[in-house]
């Protein structure tokens, strides 16, 4: 098969590999059908995060066929379509039975190998699941593969987002950084209930965007942008910030905007080493900090239900549909945001 992999910073090839088989009687094989490029994908890609062996399969979102199911597979068979968050999981252990399925004790993330161990990613044609009846969901024939592809991430952790900032009905919110994430957030709050949900943002696209999903959108960084959001809340600030981004200076404007007793809620995947508010601005602002990866596969099935709602134009957030044989281009042109790109999904 072909398999877009990892061979340093910066640089991807599409290459000839084996076709992946059955290790475990729990497993399946599929046959990619969609694929999506993630932001998170863009830290190995830059080796942000180090240690990615290379010759390694890029990717964590997916949607394809079984093709072959291993004898121990009881809810899945060949046919079957299916979604895949970005972790297995088990099902049975304490952290799948409490909904915490991000850290099940079996858990393995797509796309990670280091040291001759761990997953390939799903930027393939084909790719191995395993655990396959826990970690795998059938998608409905009523869902298209821009949705579905969505399911196993995108989705969930935008609205995952929204549970750490306890979004609810009277609530103002802002939203920090109107990339994919960024939109399913905003979606969450809406399902809470939020009054007004403000997107922050600098690409022009991704605010049209967050204006399409319902948020009032505003520039990032603008001295109005603040004012503005001071003013519609009696000068203290939001009730949550919620930010998508993962950076420094993300984290520091979802901060500045969280009203005293508020909450900062993120999703973004950290990679610098320390906070950009200190302990004390914390304390003097009696600050919730609510962080953590997604529990995307007991999120699946209420991300199906905001689909199925169509009150969110969801599948808008992917700008770029390519085949997997222009993998590292389509990389470089959604880490440059090329082209208006704001989400690229790849077609073996
Ligand atoms: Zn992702
Ligand atoms: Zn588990």
């Amino acid at each position: 098969m072909r398999g877009l992999t990892f061979q340093g910073k910066q640089r991807l090839a599409v290459e000839r590999l084996p076709d992946p088989r059955l290790e475990a009687p729990t497993d399946v094989i599929i046959k990619v059908e969609t694929a999506g490029i993630c932001g998170s994908d863009l830290h190995p890609y830059h080796e942000r995060e180090a240690g990615l062996e290379h010759g390694t399969v890029m990717g964590h979102e997916v949607v394809g066929v079984v093709v072959e199911a291993g004898p121990g597979v009881r809810r899945l068979r060949a046919g079957q379509r299916v979604a895949v968050p970005f972790t297995t999981s088990c099902g049975w252990c304490y952290y799948c039975l409490t909904g915490l399925t991000c850290r099940c004790v079996h858990g393995q993330l797509f796309g990670w190998r280091q040291a001759g161990r761990g997953l390939q990613g799903l930027q393939a044609e084909y790719a191995r699941i395993p655990l396959a009846d826990a970690t795998a969901m059938a998608v409905p024939e009523d869902i298209g593969l821009d949705e579905a592809v969505l399911l196993g991430d995108v989705l969930p952790t935008g609205l995952f987002c929204a549970d750490l900032a306890e979004c609810r009905p009277g609530g103002i919110y802002a939203v920090i950084g109107c990339g994919p994430i960024g939109l399913m957030a905003i979606a969450g709050a809406l399902r809470g209930g939020a009054d007004q949900v403000y997107a922050l943002d600098s690409v022009p696209e991704r605010l049209k965007l967050a204006a399409r999903f319902g948020a009032v959108p505003l520039r990032a960084g603008e001295p109005e942008t603040r004012s503005r959001i001071m003013d519609a809340t009696t000068g203290r600030g939001v009730d949550a910030a919620l930010e998508c981004v993962g950076s420094p200076g993300a984290q520091s404007a979802a901060f500045d905007l969280v009203r005293p007793g508020g909450t900062l809620a993120t999703v973004g995947v950290h990679t610098s080493a320390a906070f950009s508010f200190s302990p004390g601005a914390a304390y003097d602002k009696n600050l919730t900090y609510r962080v953590g990866r997604c529990p995307a596969r007991a999120g699946m099935p209420r991300a199906l239900e905001v689909v199925r709602s169509r009150r969110f134009p969801v599948a808008a957030a992917i700008s770029h549909h390519l085949p997997l044989a222009d993998g590292p281009r389509a990389y470089q042109l959604f880490d440059e945001k090329q082209d208006r790109c704001t989400k690229v999904v790849l077609t073996p």
